[in-house]
C-alpha cells in the first residue's frame, strides 16, 4: 500500500518539475546568433547640422538633460572638448524636452582602449522613447560589435532583442561613428490599447540597418516584447550600462521633430 502511494506521487511530480523547468523563460530563449551580418566597410563622410534641428548637445553643457531616475536632477555625465563621456555611477540620462514622431542624429565613439567581450564591451545604447526608469523604452543598442561576436540581435545597430542590423558597418574602437534615426512613436487608444506599434530606420555610418521594422514593444532582457503600457511624447534616453569596460562618449546630437 506504502509503495503504491509512493509510486503515484512521484508519477505526478515528475511532469509537473519538467513542465515548470520546460517553460520558465531563460535570457537566452530572446538571443539568437544567425544568420551574422555581414561586415561592411564604412566611408569617412561628417554630417552637419540641418538648419531646423533642435541641437540637444552642442559640446558645451548638458543643459537639455537630466538623469533619468531623477528628473528633477541635471545629468551629470563628463562634458570635456567638446564631447560627453557617460558617467557610469549616475545612470541614464535623458533629455527634458519628449518627442513623437522625428529625426535623430547621435555620434558616440567607443575608446580605443576597450576591454571586456560580448554585450560587456562598451555597452550603452540610445532609448528611442524613455517611458520610464532604468532602461524602460525601446533600445537602439550600442556596443563594440568590431570583431566581437554576440547575439546578432544585441550587437551594435540592433533594435535590442528584436532586429538585427542588416549589416555590421562598426568602424574601430576610437573612431566616431553615426546614428541617423527616423522614428514613429506607437500611438495608443483611449482604453490604452495599442493603436499602431512603433517604426523605425536606422542609418549607420551611412549605412540602412533598419528599414521600417515594426517593434514589438518596449525592449524586454528576459520574455517576449508586448505593449502592455500606453504613453504619448516621451524622452530620448542613453545608457550608463554596468558592464566593466572602460566608458564610451557621445557628440553632435541633433533631433528634427515631426510633428
Ligand atoms: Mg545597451
Amino acid at each position: 500500500m506504502k509503495r503504491k502511494i509512493i509510486l503515484t506521487i512521484t508519477s505526478l511530480l515528475i511532469p509537473i518539475s519538467f513542465l515548470s523547468a520546460q517553460q520558465k523563460p531563460k535570457h537566452e530563449d530572446t538571443e539568437f546568433y544567425s544568420p551574422v551580418p555581414k561586415v561592411v566597410t564604412p566611408g569617412k563622410n561628417n554630417t552637419d547640422i540641418p538648419s531646423d534641428a533642435i541641437i540637444l548637445f552642442d559640446g558645451k553643457n548638458l543643459d537639455k538633460w537630466v538623469l533619468t531616475d531623477d528628473t528633477t536632477k541635471p545629468a551629470d555625465w563628463i562634458v570635456d572638448k567638446k564631447i560627453i563621456t557617460v558617467n557610469k555611477k549616475s545612470g541614464n540620462i535623458q533629455t527634458r524636452q519628449s518627442f513623437l514622431d522625428y529625426q535623430l542624429h547621435i555620434e558616440w565613439r567607443i575608446p580605443k582602449n576597450i576591454t571586456g567581450e560580448g554585450q560587456l564591451r562598451g555597452n550603452s545604447g540610445v532609448f528611442l522613447a524613455s517611458i520610464g526608469k532604468g532602461d524602460a523604452g525601446y533600445e537602439l543598442q550600442i556596443m563594440d560589435s568590431y570583431n566581437n561576436p554576440t547575439y546578432v540581435n544585441g550587437q551594435a545597430g540592433s533594435i535590442y532583442k528584436q532586429y538585427a542590423p542588416l549589416v555590421n558597418a562598426n568602424k574601430l574602437p576610437g573612431e566616431w561613428q553615426t546614428y541617423d534615426v527616423a522614428w514613429t512613436a506607437p500611438r495608443f487608444n483611449d482604453n490604452g490599447t495599442l493603436k499602431s506599434p512603433a517604426r523605425v530606420t536606422v542609418f549607420f555610418n551611412g549605412f540602412l540597418i533598419q528599414n521600417n521594422v515594426e517593434l514589438k514593444g518596449p525592449t524586454l532582457y528576459i520574455g517576449q516584447p508586448s505593449y502592455t503600457q500606453s504613453h504619448g511624447p516621451s524622452p530620448i534616453k542613453l545608457q550608463a550600462h554596468g558592464d566593466k569596460s572602460a566608458p564610451i562618449s557621445f557628440r553632435n546630437i541633433w533631433i528634427r521633430p515631426l510633428n
